[in-house]
């Protein structure tokens, strides 16, 4: 039996949990600038991540995401900031912890953790070993603030997924991770949806929950959401997508999503079996408020088909994991440990 914490204890109390929405997109829009480090905000502007916590808790949000994303110590390096990894994973969960502690009902503070950027030998340069102890450094900082869970997100890598849940083990935190299936239905590394949860099932307890974020589109995101509930109809699934569908003004994407749309994309995801839902890039306070409205009002309805998902929020930009077809085999090896 899984030991007890937070997380699990408020998904048996409520069901379903609404996670937070969009950081980069709302820290650009209070001032940040491109190529500036979000994380060098918990220091520099604290009361604008306060802004973003509470604005996010107002809007109805049962979990929150700490601004430490790029926290580890090989994006930190990019800023010259990689002298202070555990400060500035603190600082951030600490942060979060104090608009949490202050809601009127139990919201949980998730140490976000995301690729270090580096890719892990044989493709790239740093070892296993290295990762492990970059995200245990970073990890190490985010229990310290008060974090509930450790929250690895926007994934590639099979191996770097279970470098950060071995981490995550050592630290003495639950963990959850994510992947970005933005790659013809599959991430960036070959993984497919319905082979995400195996990749880490052994360690330690194994992932409190496990599923999708960013990616392309909010159709697209359903569409892997339907993969891996249909793989593991009883496991705690997590979809986290971007708000509406990517439009490419240039180089920029914007996203086109409403209220009511992102409203839809929640029902949706509730109907194909997720239990935590949330929204990526793009995805506003206006948004989430019509999500967590959506969720509140909620009656169930069938599992929906690719085409009523379609139908009810948009085109996919991308092919489905079963229409690129192959067999992921390259991140499906398992590490030995
Ligand atoms: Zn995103």
């Amino acid at each position: 039996m899984r030991t007890a914490n937070a997380l699990t204890d408020l998904l048996a109390e409520k069901g379903v949990l609404l996670a937070d929405g969009a950081t980069g997109t709302n820290l650009f829009a209070m001032g940040l600038e491109a190529g500036e480090a979000p994380e060098l905000w918990n220091e520099t502007a604290p009361e604008k991540i306060v802004k973003l916590h509470q604005d996010f808790v107002d809007a109805g949000a049962d979990i929150i995401l700490t601004n430490s994303f790029g926290g580890t110590r090989q994006r930190l390096k990019l800023h010259k900031a990689d002298d202070r990894v555990f400060d500035m994973n603190k600082r951030a969960a600490e942060i979060a912890r104090s608009v949490a502690d202050k809601a009127p009902r139990k919201v949980i503070v998730a140490g976000s953790v995301g690729p270090t950027g580096e890719l892990l030998i044989p493709l790239g340069a740093m070892s296993y070993e290295d990762a492990v102890a970059a995200f245990v450094e970073q990890m190490e900082g985010l229990k310290a603030g008060g974090a509930d869970v450790a929250w690895i997100e926007t994934m590639s890598s099979g191996d770097e997924i279970r470098a950060a849940a071995e981490a995550a083990v050592k630290v003495g935190l639950p963990y959850t991770y994510t992947g970005s299936f933005d790659t013809a239905g599959k991430t960036m590394m070959g993984l497919d949806p319905k082979d995400l949860r195996g990749v880490a099932s052994d360690v330690g307890e194994g992932p409190v929950a496990v599923g999708a974020n960013c990616g392309v589109g909010a159709p697209d995101i359903l569409s892997s959401l339907l993969d891996m509930t249909a793989a593991d109809p009883d496991a705690i699934t997590i979809v986290k997508g971007n708000c509406g569908i990517p439009e490419y003004r240039g180089a920029e994407i914007h996203y086109s999503g409403t209220p009511p749309l992102m409203a839809e994309y929640a029902r949706l995801a509730r109907d194909a079996g997720a239990r935590i839902i949330g929204g990526c890039c793009g995805t506003s306070c206006d948004h989430l408020a019509a999500m967590r409205t959506a969720l509140d009002e909620y009656t169930p309805r069938p599992r929906p088909t690719i085409d009523e998902i379609v139908d009810k929020i948009g085109p996919l930009r991308n092919k489905t994991a079963s229409e690129s077809g192959g067999d992921g085999s390259r991140e499906r090896r398992r590490r030995r440990s």
